[in-house]
């Protein structure tokens, strides 16, 4: 165990498969049932067109090619040794199961050093034939299943219009729990009028459903969003000072399990689409602030949890 506060991502895979771990971004053209119609258009209320789309990623080129070039760029950058192809934009599980079978492989076997995928939905698409093609999936790569989250608190959900319920979170986490995937969930810290409790309570909850990692995000507007016009009219509040959001994921921190993994500590906007808060063009502002209090107190990640895992 390293003598760092909490357990960073990147130390959990230079452990599990000793060298340096990147994952390589593509987007598959998927969309997603709260855009098209099928659940309602327009999305969630921070969902932007670009889907949160990697900026190196050319979502018209074949997934083959993305992967490619996106592995191209993280070896000369960074030095990147092995693989994770991330399906990141929209609903990654939102198609026929075919179609994601093909797609999945096809990322798969586009390099050696691919060493598995990361992909990202809703809890509400997870049926039984997607989580087998996963878990037969993982009998030879990594699969970490990243699952939209966001908040256990059911009158967010709503306000946010993700038209998908709290059970149906807890239900995909547990069913996908057991067919052995590392199991990743996104989660909105302080979301709307959230108490700081609610924020510990929902790390707690991760922590007891044996959720493998999160990946933490703050509310932040990005333009021409339903969100915007919340913003703008003082309905919504985010957190402008990167000092106070720092410091709620200390809290959670504290408070889940010490062997959960953290994929990150705040959601990225680039300046050109962003309303609020500014600080949310600063890629590393919450890491370096969490790893600064954190030190101060003297305090680490599972400090006051206490479940057994
Ligand atoms: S579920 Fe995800 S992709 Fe769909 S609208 Fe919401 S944020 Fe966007």
């Amino acid at each position: 165990m390293s003598n760092f506060p909490y357990r960073k991502a990147s130390a959990f895979f230079k452990d599990k498969f000793n060298a340096r771990v990147y994952r390589v971004a593509v987007d598959a053209g998927f969309t997603c049932p709260n855009r098209d119609g099928t659940l309602a258009r327009g999305g969630c209320i921070f969902c932007d067109e670009e889907g949160s789309r990697a900026s190196y990623v050319n979502p018209k080129a074949p997934i083959k090619e993305q992967v490619l070039d996106g592995i191209g760029k993280l070896k000369s950058s960074y030095g990147a040794e092995k693989f994770i192809v991330y399906f990141q934009s929209y609903s990654n599980t939102y198609a026929p199961i075919e179609k994601l079978r093909l797609l999945y492989f096809e990322a798969l076997s586009s390099h050696p050093d691919v060493i598995g995928i990361s992909i990202s939905t809703r809890p509400d698409l997870l049926p039984e034939s997607v989580l087998d093609l996963l878990e037969e999936i993982s009998k030879k790569y990594f699969v970490m299943l990243e699952i939209g989250v966001q908040t256990f608190n059911y009158k967010s959900l709503i306000k946010a219009r993700r038209f998908h319920t709290v059970s149906d979170s807890i239900d995909a986490i547990l069913r996908a729990k057991k067919r052995g995937l590392h199991v990743v969930a996104h989660m909105i810290l302080g979301l709307f009028d959230e108490i700081n409790i609610e924020t510990i309570e929902g790390g707690r909850i991760l922590s007891v459903l044996g959720v493998d990692g999160v990946k933490i995000h703050h509310l932040y507007v990005i333009k021409d969003t339903p969100l915007e016009g919340l913003y703008r009219r003082n309905r919504v509040k985010v957190y402008e000072n990167p000092m106070d959001f720092a410091n709620l994921v200390v809290r959670f921190l504290e408070n889940i399990s010490p062997s959960m993994v953290i994929h990150r500590v705040q959601g990225f906007a680039p300046k050109r689409r962003l309303v609020a808060p500014l600080w949310t063009s600063n890629k590393h502002i919450i890491s370096n602030l969490v790893e600064k209090i954190m030190r101060e107190k003297g305090t680490y990640q599972g400090k006051f949890y206490r479940y057994n895992d």
